[in-house]
Parts: C-alpha cells; structure tokens; sequence
C-alpha cells in the first residue's frame, strides 16, 4: 500500500480509537488494545460475502483446484487445525469453515473473519511446502482470524473511508455509524482486509496460536521453523501478505523458542490417531448442526488444558509466578475494568478473567483474588494458591479494595474469600 495511505489509515486508526472508544476493545485471547468498529456478526457477514465473490471469480476462471491429492490433503489439514481452534475460541465451532485451494504461483494463504480460508499453489510449486509446513502457515492464517485480527483491519479499512462521511455526519446530523453496518462497506472492508499487512504485535500472536494450533492437531511445530527458512532463503520474492512480517531472523528465533514449550502438545497428539478428536462438523460437504456444535464447544471449553495459551505473561499466571506491581500508574483503568471483572467473574469466564486482570496490572487484593479464582476454575491449584496469599498480604500491606468509603471490591467479599480458600 502507498506511503499516504498509510499515513491516512494511520491517522484514522487514532482518530478513531479517540472518539469511538466502544470502538475499540480488548482482545479476550491476547488482552491487546484494538480497534473495533466492526462487529463480529457483521465481519463474518461482510467477509462471507468478499469470499464467494472472489472464489465464485477464480471458479469461472478456473483457478480453483479440487480434488487433487494435494488439495485433499490441504482440506485434511486444515480441518484437524479446527478441531483445535475451538479450544481457543469456542464460538468458532458456529463458523462455517470453508477452504480453498488456488492455482496461483503466488506463496499466499488467508482466513478471514468467520473462518474463510485460502491457501495459494505458489507453496507447493515455489517452496515445496510438507503437510508440517502447511499446517504452519494455515494456523498460522487461523491465529489471525482467532484472535479477530481481520475484523481489526477491516475496521481500520472502514475508520478511513469513513472519515469524510463522519465530517459531512457532523454537519447533516446522519448516523455515520451506519456506514459500519452497510453490507456493501463491509464487503468491501473485508476484501481489502486480505490484502492489509498486519502489524507486528499481531503477526507475533498469529505465530503463538498457529504454532499451538498445529502441535495439538500432530503437526511438527518445527515446520514453523523450516517454513520460515524457506521463506528467507527465497528472498527478494518476498510475498506481499508478509511485507510487513517481522525479520525473518527474529521470526525464525521466536518461533524456535516456541517449539520446545509446545512439542510435548504435539508428542501428544502423534501418540492419538490423527483423527481423533474431529467433529463431524468440519470438512468439505459437512451439513450445519448447530446442536452438535454447541456440544463439541461446551466439552473442550470443560478440558482442563482448554484455556492453554503461550503468550509469555499468561503462561506466567498460569505457573503462579505473576506479581502485580502497578500503583498509581494504573488506577484509571483499574477504575474503568474492575466492573467488566465482576461480570467475568459471575460468568466464570477464566480465561477472560485473568487477561483483563493480567492486562490492568494493578496491585491490590480483589486483583491477586481473581486472578486466584480464574486459575482455581481453570483446575491450576498451585497458582491459585500462590494468588489467594498475595491477595492476603497485599491486604496487610493496605493494598485492599475494602477502604471504607472508597470501597471498590465490586460487592465480593474477597477477604473473607480469601481466608476461606487457604484454609
Ligand atoms: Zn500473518
């Protein structure tokens, strides 16, 4: 993309970040800040809508390859990576997964918002490409989608357009935020979507999940690695969906850091049948049920590791070792979250719970108190011992929420809880 359309997406993305703050929200899988104009429901709609239009093009053309040994094995791929990708998100077992293969040499491959896949020919025929790898890029793809990083782009691609019509809005009184609801913007938002370079901070999130993605679906998490190799050593013809991709030497650094912690997911895994696992909701010609769907995701979201996630703060939670030390710095948002906590709390949303907690970072006992609740109700008793005595202690050190008139424990009892817990 140009230089000043950047600048342009750049000022949007602030402007609008300022002015819409419901526009912007947290991300409950990474806990990062991001800009959502977009909702979920009109983000799939929208990308649904993109995708038959482009793949109904490249149909007529003839540019989309079925029934081939490698397409067929692609699809096989792809389908055991979403049986695991509703441990991350369980509302993406309502998708309606679909992949394609593309005859284009390019080495491209994409998930839009709501599962909507495509993977380019360019990775057979340019990279000579294993199953590993291509389990690789494609959890990689769906990291992407999981963790909503599409429906941020498209909502930045709409924060632009609708700059002008915000001015004009001002002016007439209309309601620019219909512009956001229009399905032929949407479509047109999720198109352009594809072809938006992601940021760092998301594509290092996309290789977190699409690294974990693919080691519990029996994938060698070292395909990840081989996979960027290749991709240094083809150089120049670096693909354009990756332009703005970290350095393919920190990349391949991070990512061989990552193979260890999940390599034992995918010794797991391999020891099981391959197939094992995947619901009959996936695949090509899989009819929609929604009944079925709802069941696969409430039995995963129920298994203990269900909530694993190797982002390195979460995984200090989930070892006991998170300290909060954040004061006055952080008391804002401590004032803003801790209602969003509660809910979260009467909700027994774990993971949630303790990414919003982790995020806030603010030192007291109602904080190290949920975050001990979130570990206990994701079965990590150690932590969650750890966090009920630093509850205790910040207490003593007068770092409580129950301060009299400035009372901010959101009518949880968390002294008495606490004393309760580590009896
Ligand atoms: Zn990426």
């Amino acid at each position: 993309m140009s230089g000043m359309k950047s600048v342009l997406r750049v000022a949007a993305f602030g402007w609008a970040c300022v002015a819409l703050v419901s526009g912007c929200a947290t991300n409950t899988i990474t806990g990062r800040s991001q800009l959502m104009m977009v909702s979920e429901e009109s983000a799939i709609k929208g990308s649904a809508s993109a995708y038959n239009r482009m793949i109904g093009g490249l149909y007529q053309k003839g540019k989309v390859e079925t029934g081939t040994p490698r397409a067929e094995r692609a699809k096989e791929i792809t389908d055991r990576l979403i049986a695991q990708a509703v441990r991350f998100r369980a509302d993406s077992a309502s998708w309606q997964w679909e992949l394609q293969v593309i005859q284009d040499p390019k080495v491209n491959a994409f998930c839009m918002a709501g599962g909507k896949m495509a993977i380019y020919t360019g990775f057979w025929d340019k990279l000579r490409a294993t199953d590993d790898e291509i389990a690789a890029v494609m959890g990689h793809e769906i990291g992407h989608a999981l963790a909503s990083h599409t429906r941020e782009k498209m909502s930045v691609d709409l924060a632009a357009k609708m700059g002008a019509m915000v001015a004009a809005a001002v002016l007439s009184r209309s309601d620019p935020s219909a512009f956001a609801r229009n399905a032929d913007a949407l479509q047109g938002a999720a198109a352009v979507a594809v072809t938006l370079p992601n940021s760092r901070e998301a594509e290092t999130e996309a290789d977190q999940i699409g690294i974990e993605l693919a080691a519990r679906a029996g994938f060698d998490p070292r395909g990840a690695v081989t996979l960027w190799e290749k991709m240094r050593k083809m150089g120049g013809g670096m693909p354009e969906f990756l332009s703005t991709h970290p350095a393919h030497e920190t990349r391949i650094q991070n990512l061989s850091a990552l193979v260890p912690k999940v390599d034992p997911l995918y010794q797991l895994a391999k020891a099981g049948k391959p197939t094992d696992g995947i619901p009959s909701f996936v695949g090509a010609g899989a009819k929609t049920n929604a009944a079925e769907r709802e069941a696969y995701a409430a039995k995963v979201a129920a298994q203990p590791d269900a909530m694993s996630f190797v982002s390195s703060p979460f995984e200090q939670f989930r070892r006991g070792e998170t300290v909060l030390d954040c004061q006055l710095a952080c008391l804002v948002s401590y004032g803003i979250h801790r209602g969003d906590w509660k809910k979260l709390y009467e909700k027994k949303a774990w993971r949630d719970l303790a990414v919003g907690v982790l995020q806030v970072g603010y030192l007291n006992d109602l904080s190290y108190f949920l975050l001990a609740e979130a570990a206990a109700g994701m079965s990590l008793p150690g932590a969650a011992r750890a966090y009920y005595q630093r509850a205790l202690q910040a207490a003593q050190a007068g770092k409580t929420c129950g301060g009299g008139l400035a009372d901010t424990c959101e009518g949880i009892e968390v002294t008495r809880l606490t004393q309760n817990a580590l009896r």
